[in-house]
């Protein structure tokens, strides 16, 4: 399937020969060495609504050089992050300071990140990358309305551990227009353009690059700072309502109300 190519080839100077890329991270598939396995769900050759442990070497590709492979790798590490912080959250939040840093700008690239790779090996969008994705990666700026949308509560939602998606595609270009993205109990809809072309609807997808998530579990509070300069600066807050078996248990959340 993969091409065997730089990717990214023409965005910058490739380098030092193609390397195999590990394009849902290295070190998130990883984590499952620590003796629970990451599930991952929503790829194209898997059942739907199934999450499966994969295999590190399966979800690898000859598809960047090793300069472009190693300029993203801060990606990786944010990503990594981010869910370790998660996880520590839900299962021994005496464990996590009171406020933790992840760079949002960085994380949101690598959701992106995930499907160019995707991309390249021909399993969305027939092969093709957009130009703006590439752009995007290499550090040029998100266009208008694009990007990383924190969902609004409607009440109660399910949330699974693991890493899975739901893409939104065009009816009719096939285009990918937005994925859904389930990253160890969070949602986050990763957004190129609004779906449909509906621009005034545009807050159903969620609360553009919020500067911060909270989880609350009376009286404590974890936050997770996102670092957005240039967003929002709305917050996103979780509430813990009950315990369940498997799994983060933080079911509602509804945007913080500033003036309360
Ligand atoms: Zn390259």
């Amino acid at each position: 399937m993969a091409s065997g190519k730089c990717y990214l080839e023409g965005y910058g100077s490739c380098a030092g020969g193609i390397s195999r890329e590990h394009y849902i991270s290295r070190n998130i598939l990883e984590f499952g060495s620590t003796g629970k396995a990451v599930k991952i769900g929503g790829l194209p050759w898997q059942p739907p609504s199934t999450m499966q442990a994969i295999g590190l070497s399966s979800l690898a590709a000859p598809i960047l050089c090793q300069h472009h492979n190693k300029s993203l790798k801060p990606m990786d590490t944010q990503a990594g992050r981010l869910m370790r912080v998660l996880n520590s959250i839900d299962k021994v939040p005496a464990k996590v300071s009171a406020i933790t840093y992840v760079h949002g700008p960085t994380f949101e690239r690598w959701m992106l990140k995930v499907f160019c790779g995707l991309a390249a090996c021909g399993h969305f969008n027939n092969g093709f990358i957009p130009r703006e994705w590439k752009e995007i990666l290499v550090g040029g700026a998100w266009p208008a309305f694009w990007g990383a949308y924190f969902p609004l509560g409607f009440g109660p939602v399910t949330v699974s551990d693991g890493l899975s998606f739901e893409t939104k595609v065009h009816p009719e270009t096939r285009e990918i227009k937005a994925v859904k993205f389930y990253f160890f109990g969070l949602h986050v809809n990763l957004c190129f353009g609004i779906p449909g072309g509906d621009y005034s609807g545009q807050m159903r997808w969620g609360i553009r690059q919020p500067r911060r998530i909270n989880f609350l579990n009376e009286p404590q509070c974890k936050t997770i700072d996102l670092m957005w300069a240039g967003g929002s600066g709305e917050e996103v807050t979780y509430v813990r309502t009950g315990s369940t078996n498997s799994g983060p248990d933080y079911l509602k959340y509804f945007p913080y109300d500033d003036s309360a």
